[in-house]
């Protein structure tokens, strides 16, 4: 698994930009071109920048091993003559430490000699696929509106026989969080995967003054905005009254906080009663992790953000992955280097975010040690009393970390005896946890 937060800098890289050749109705990224970089024709990053991008990296890493992280947009809409070069400049700068790579990809781009690449470098992939083919195809298609699942489907399979090891990145969207358990077998039993992750959707749109719908700015953003250097945008949407949504700037494949509560809470009563210890779910992983008080590698459980930085196609450094828009954008490694970006004030502060405005309702909350308030990109919602920055989706949150206390615990006590997590399913067997 992917697990950047153990790493105390992480840089995501987006080689190719926002560039895709699929446009999937959910994108995040997509809009980045137009919204951030309409001025420029050629979102590639250049060899220079590549050359500079790697030396300062590695340079910034205080462990002996370094993970790169290749992002998109799609990321073989680069040719393999630059991953290819990635390596070599990998090699020059590495000066003993040892170099992991991953590359998150739609999957539909996958040759032979992409195979060949990926498994005699030894990359792992992170590959985007939603589940069943309709579920997966109604929103996951190109620009013409072709469905892309069957291509999919066919990238993994080439990298099975090519023993790549790869894992997959699902999107729980209002379809897929109504059937969980399909949702889990499909990718279980018809895709043999043993790595998941997924991530609930939820965004929220508003308007430009072209009447252009773009992505809403996430919360905190006009705070950043006012310290930044005088870039502004339009305003960020109002907050969503009573954490419900109901269509208040959201978008319509967004889920609500109950379903995501009752998606979770079913998939996992399906994976500890059978999987453990066969079937690694990311989120479960993390949540065992705030068990034992150790760092999870889901950043949304985490404590604080801050860790994991984003570098645009043009050397412009941003806080995360979910924060590309100008207030949270750094500086750029042509002029400052990614160590003292990452190590900036302006990123200490968004790095604080998470933890100090937490509103009274998560701060009393007797499961923050294991939900931290999740993302602030999320923290639209108003509590019970009307204290803004409440997570939308807390209600789901809370119901599936009181749902786990018990198979939790259990787990826990088994880490700290030093015995496998998977006996708690023999435990449930036996009638041991209810
Ligand atoms: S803002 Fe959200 S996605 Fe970014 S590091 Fe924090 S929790 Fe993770
Ligand atoms: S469950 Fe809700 S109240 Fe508790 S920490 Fe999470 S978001 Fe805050």
């Amino acid at each position: 698994m992917i697990t950047p937060l153990s790493k105390p800098l992480y840089v995501m890289a987006k080689p190719a930009g926002s560039h895709c050749n699929l446009a999937c109705s959910y994108c995040y990224y997509l809009e980045k071109a137009d919204r951030l970089y309409a001025d420029e024709s050629r979102h590639i990053m250049t060899d220079e920048l590549l050359e500079q991008f790697v030396r300062q990296y590695i340079e910034s890493q205080t462990t002996p091993d370094v993970l790169f992280t290749w992002h998109g947009g799609e990321t073989f809409m680069r040719p393999l003559s630059f991953y290819r070069r990635v390596v070599q400049l990998q090699q020059y700068y590495a000066q003993g430490r040892r170099i992991d790579n991953c590359i998150q990809t739609n999957g539909t781009l996958v040759t032979p000699d992409w195979c060949r690449f990926l498994h005699d470098e030894g990359w792992l992939v992170g590959v985007s696929i939603d589940g069943p083919q309709e579920w997966h195809d109604t929103y996951r298609r190109t620009r013409s509106g072709k469905p892309s699942f069957r291509e999919v489907v066919r990238g993994i399979e080439m990298m099975n026989r090519f023993g790549i090891e790869w894992n997959a990145m699902a999107v729980v969207n209002n379809l897929v969080v109504e059937d969980p358990i399909r949702f889990y077998e499909f990718f279980r039993d018809q895709l043999g995967c043993r790595f998941l992750q997924f991530a609930p959707i939820v965004e929220r749109v508003m308007k430009d003054e072209r009447g252009k719908e773009l992505l809403a700015l996430p919360p905190f953003s006009e705070d950043e905005e006012a310290q930044s250097s005088g870039q502004s945008e339009s305003k960020a949407s109002p907050p969503i009254s009573g954490g419900v949504g109901g269509g208040l700037g959201l978008t319509p494949f967004s889920i609500t906080p109950d379903a995501w509560g009752s998606f979770l809470c079913t998939l996992f009563d399906e994976w500890v009663r059978n999987d453990v210890g066969e079937m690694f779910v990311q989120i479960f992983d993390s949540t065992l992790a705030n068990w034992m008080g150790v760092p999870p590698g889901l950043c949304t459980l985490a404590p604080d953000c801050g860790h994991a930085g984003v570098i645009e196609y043009n050397g412009d450094l941003y806080s995360c992955d979910h924060f590309v828009f100008p207030p949270f954008r750094l500086g750029n490694i042509k002029h400052r280097t990614i160590y003292e970006l990452m190590n900036s004030p302006r990123q200490q502060a968004f790095a604080k975010i998470k933890r100090e405005r937490l509103p009274r309702q998560c701060r009393q909350c007797d499961v923050l040690f294991a939900c931290h308030g999740e993302c602030p990109k999320n923290r639209f919602a108003t509590t019970v009393d009307g204290e803004p920055g409440l997570n939308y989706l807390c209600r789901g949150y809370h119901r599936f970390f009181t749902h786990v206390r018990p198979y939790m615990d259990y787990m826990k006590n088994l880490l700290d005896q030093q015995k496998a997590p998977a006996l708690v399913m023999d435990a449930i067997r036996r009638g041991e946890i209810q």
